[in-house]
């Protein structure tokens, strides 16, 4: 099977099993599990953040973040394809109390002139602009990303217009081969940062908000009452530190075969368009007389596995379990269907 569904499908190698299995434990409720505290120095450190909070999910992650950066009637800014408006049940409200301003960017991208039309004069019938939220890269966007300057420039507007900052990291190392900006430096642009261990760096479970003490001191009481305090996951956070030692650089070859399939998509006779391959998500729109709920069917026939991004939308995503040969069979088997569907 070539599953393409996702990078959260990826199990643990041999090697990051040992790591776990030799992992020290305690209990993390306390503070006392010493594999959570180094994954969560190891991170901070990297970003030059002053503290991390180790959590099973990004979901998690992004959502302890809305609650300790904002009050009930607060408003937060995103995308409108963002992950925190579209895949996290609502949280925002159901969690925070909070409204939302959604941005039409590109490709997921937003940009500081929309940031600025954006914020809510200071009424009493309108919720206060607290919180902006990106995502880099952008998963609905197609796997787009923000480099340095970009952010930069969203940074300082923020800034000026006194609100938080989060930045949906869930793929960020994903971007930075690609970039090659550096982690320290972006950390300086954002009040928190969440990152996901378990896409396609590979942990089986595990991402961790990286902040400034007090934010974190807070994050952690609103973790503890979401249900996210977990004793011996040093097991887990092993794993993850594993994957920061040993599965960056391989992130490139991911980004590489997602454009692989880019450009055979491009040229076969059933697809619209693709949209732009930057990292290792492929997101392509289908010609109307094949839907994306039929096309999949078909893929799976052929042993491929792939989710469906709207009716006629269509995405892969590459991986650490997804290698050379595998690409090449997927490609040939898209090819196939092109001449089928050319008939
Ligand atoms: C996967 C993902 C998350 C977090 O998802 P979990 O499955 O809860 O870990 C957050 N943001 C983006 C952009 C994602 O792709």
């Amino acid at each position: 099977m070539i599953n393409l569904i996702s990078d959260t499908v990826t199990v643990p190698t041999k090697g990051m099993l040992e790591a776990m299995f030799n992992a020290k434990v305690g209990d993390d409720v306390f503070g006392q599990d010493p594999s959570i505290n180094s994954l969560q120095d190891k991170l901070s450190e990297m970003f030059g953040m002053e503290a991390g909070l180790f959590c099973p999910s990004g979901t998690m992650t992004n959502q302890i973040a809305i609650k300790t950066h904002t009050n009930p009637m607060d408003e937060l800014i995103c995308d409108h394809s963002s992950h925190v408006y579209k895949y996290e049940n609502g949280g925002y409200a159901y969690n925070s109390g909070i409204g939302i301003k959604l941005i039409r960017g590109t490709f997921g991208k937003i940009d500081s002139d929309q940031i600025i039309k954006a914020v809510n004069p200071n009424y009493d019938w309108l919720t206060n602009s607290r919180l902006v939220v990106i995502e880099n890269s952008c998963n609905s966007g197609g796997g787009t990303y923000y480099n340095y300057s970009e952010m930069e420039k969203i940074s300082e507007t923020c800034k000026a217009l006194n609100l938080k900052l989060h930045l949906d990291g869930a793929r960020l190392f994903n971007v930075l081969v690609e970039t090659k900006d550096s982690p320290i430096e972006i950390g300086g642009l954002f009040d928190s940062i969440s990152i996901c261990l378990s896409k396609g760096l590979g942990a089986p479970v595990g991402s961790v908000l990286l902040g400034q003490k007090e934010f974190i001191a807070k994050a952690r009481k609103f973790r503890k009452a979401m249900g996210g305090g977990m004793r011996q996951a040093g097991y887990l956070a092993e794993a993850c530190s594993y994957a920061l030692d040993h599965h960056i650089p391989r992130l490139k070859e991911d980004n590489d075969r997602a454009k692989e399939l880019g450009i055979v998509l491009e040229r076969c006779s059933y697809v619209k368009h693709v949209l732009p391959v930057m990292t290792n998500i492929v997101i392509f729109e289908l010609k109307d007389f094949i839907s994306a709920e039929k096309f999949i069917e078909i893929l799976n026939n052929d042993g491929i596995v792939a989710s469906a991004f709207g009716p006629q939308k269509v995405r892969f995503v590459t991986h650490l379990n997804i290698d050379q040969a595998m690409i090449d069979k997927a490609k040939a088997i898209l090819k196939e269907l092109s001449l089928q569907f050319k008939d």
